[in-house]
């Protein structure tokens, strides 16, 4: 049997900062529960679902900020079987990636002490940002695509070396209400791929190539997809990254 404790462990220290947790953590959940002890840093991923791991790996983030800005050390379980703890300096967090091989186990945080009402006014604030830009109530797997670097200047859309927002050249690339079968691009966010009742993940897949095409032909932008899309009875992401 798979031995699975400390995998939901959470130990905050409120008077230093120091947040230790298993990576089974749910995140939205340890995001409330620091500030409600007064700990800044963690408030600014309001509305993100994952867990600690998911989130450690993807480096999961937004317009606020990343995980890793709080981020002190992970520890992982190897292929080989070895537990290692990786100090944050070690890892090669950039954008949507973190480059960690192995199972995340558990994650410590380095979260600031501060005012637990600015605190909670913060969290606030950026849920409110995402439940107004997103449609957080729709079935979805969150932004499909990264947001691209402009590998040359576009007019009215970026220098060259910018990241842009995926969602604005898929809406700019009139893809907003594009279908296949059951999935739909939102109308609210244009990087969300919204499902109705009885889609499936080929009409995903299938809305993810013709948004992706419909971009490249307009921009000349090769989108890459944050989501990770796995095939069944396959052990290795097929495709995707970290
Ligand atoms: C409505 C909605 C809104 C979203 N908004 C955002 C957003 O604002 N910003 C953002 O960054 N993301 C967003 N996402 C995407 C999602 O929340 C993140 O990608 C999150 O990090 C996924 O965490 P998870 O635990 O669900 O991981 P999964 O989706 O299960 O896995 C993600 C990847 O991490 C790997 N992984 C998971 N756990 C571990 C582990 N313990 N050890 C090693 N590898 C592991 C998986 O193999 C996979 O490759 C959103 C998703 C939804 C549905």
């Amino acid at each position: 049997m798979i031995d699975t404790a400390g995998l939901d462990e959470v130990e905050i220290d409120d008077r230093t900062g120091l947040v230790r947790v298993g990576a089974g953590v749910n995140l939205p959940k340890l995001i409330t529960r620091c500030a409600r002890v007064g700990l800044r840093g963690l408030e600014v991923l309001a509305g993100i679902p994952a867990s600690v791991g998911g989130a450690a790996v993807m480096n999961a983030g937004g317009r606020f900020g990343a995980i890793a800005d709080t981020i002190h050390a992970v520890e992982i379980v190897r292929e080989d079987g070895a537990v290692e703890r990786v100090e944050r300096g070690a890892i090669a967090y950039g954008y949507r990636a973190s480059g960690l091989a192995g199972v995340v186990v558990g994650v410590e945080f380095g979260l600031e002490p501060g005012d637990p009402v600015a605190i909670r006014d913060r969290l606030k604030s950026c849920m409110a940002y995402k439940k107004n830009s997103q449609p957080m109530a729709a079935d979805s797997a969150g932004c499909c695509f990264k947001n691209p670097l402009l590998a040359e200047p576009i007019d009215g859309i970026g220098e060259e070396g910018a990241r842009v927002s995926a969602g604005m050249l898929i809406d700019r690339a009139g893809c907003k209400g594009l279908r296949s079968g059951g999935a739909v691009v939102s109308g609210e966010h244009a990087n969300f791929l919204v499902t109705e009742r009885g889609a499936c993940a080929g009409d995903v897949i299938r809305l993810m190539d013709e948004v992706a095409a419909r971009v490249r032909d307009t921009f000349g932008v090769e989108l890459e997809r944050e989501v990770v899309v796995w095939r069944r009875g396959c052990k290795e992401q097929l495709e995707g990254s970290r």
